[in-house]
């Protein structure tokens, strides 16, 4: 902070400029990237380890910019959400997963489930009943049961009457609602006995010292016991070890997402790794 405070003001207004107009210059690539349909999709498989299947896929959208090369979703999602940009970014993502479903259930793979993170500032719109995202599900000849919502803990707290009546539209015509990042919110266990979701996701934050620390141990397991007891099904992220794997297995949770079990992948990168993995 001393030396900030020692350079002149000058350096900063420009350098603030500079990062300002770098921004601006983003969000407009966004804009023409998302109107293109230039954004792509990756999916991550989840296993259901007691069919020791694939269960799921998670959709996660993938940005590769002309200049800057492949962005980040922790990067450009924010500023989607920030330019207004964030609706159109939903659409697309929700067509291609949708599409790529479809293409994956008539091609060999009837029970697979496609996960699709939405972000709370796409349930203030002005339709309400999210006929919209149906129709989209069901022009695939989608089940919508087939469809799984992440949220977030924000979307539940900011929680309004708008909101609810979207996600009780979804859940009517079948959708599954997930809660994602679990426990990194605030008082995560009060929302899951007001509010009906059929899956709860546990950040990565949870496994990163398991097995090797006791206290983040007797965590999950109480996490996972206490999900189980409610009714919902439990998936744990970021599974990137032999050992954490094989304690969640014991732990009796049933869902596991993580680099140890793949990576996301492009479509046909994906429709290989189910066909070598369905013969196992
Ligand atoms: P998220 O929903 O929590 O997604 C999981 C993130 O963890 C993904 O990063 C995934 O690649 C990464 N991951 C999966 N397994 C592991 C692991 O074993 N170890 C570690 N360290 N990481 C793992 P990604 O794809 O970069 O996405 C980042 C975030 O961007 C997502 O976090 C989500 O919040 C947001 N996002 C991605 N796609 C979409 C989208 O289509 N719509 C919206 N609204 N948000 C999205
Ligand atoms: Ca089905
Ligand atoms: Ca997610
Ligand atoms: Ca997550």
């Amino acid at each position: 902070v001393a030396k900030r405070q020692g350079r002149p003001l000058g350096t900063y207004s420009a350098s603030m400029r500079e990062e300002v107009s770098q921004r601006h210059q983003m969000q407009q690539d966004l804009a023409e990237a998302i109107k293109l349909a230039q954004l792509t999709m990756a999916y991550q498989p989840i296993w259901d380890n007691r069919s020791g299947r694939v269960a799921k896929l998670e959709a996660l959208v993938r940005w590769y910019h002309p200049h800057w090369g492949q962005v980040s979703p922790a990067d450009f999602i924010p500023l989607a959400e920030e330019a207004g940009l964030i609706q159109g970014l939903g659409a697309l993502v929700l067509w291609q997963s949708c599409r790529d479903l479809a293409r994956l259930q008539q091609s060999g793979f009837p029970d697979l489930q496609m996960s699709i993170n939405r972000s709370t500032l796409e349930f203030q719109t002005i339709d309400p009943e999210a006929n919209e995202w149906l129709r989209v599900i069901r022009h695939f000849g989608l089940d919508p049961a087939d469809i799984i919502i992440e949220i977030t803990e924000s979307l539940l707290m900011e929680s309004s009457d708008q909101h609810r009546v979207r996600i009780d539209a979804l859940r009517e015509a079948g959708c599954k609602l997930a809660i994602d990042d679990f426990g990194t919110g605030y008082s995560a266990l009060n929302y899951l006995r007001t509010f009906p979701v059929d899956l709860v996701k546990i950040d990565r934050s949870f496994v990163r010292h398991i097995p090797f620390n006791e206290q983040d141990r007797l965590l999950l397991d109480g996490i996972i016991n206490i999900v189980h007891n409610l009714g919902m099904q439990v998936v744990i992220e970021g599974v990137e070890t032999r050992e954490q794997l094989n304690f969640l297995c014991q732990k009796g949770c049933a869902f596991t997402q993580g680099y140890l079990l793949s990576r996301p992948l492009p479509y046909d990168d994906l429709v290989e790794y189910l066909t070598l993995n369905r013969q196992g």
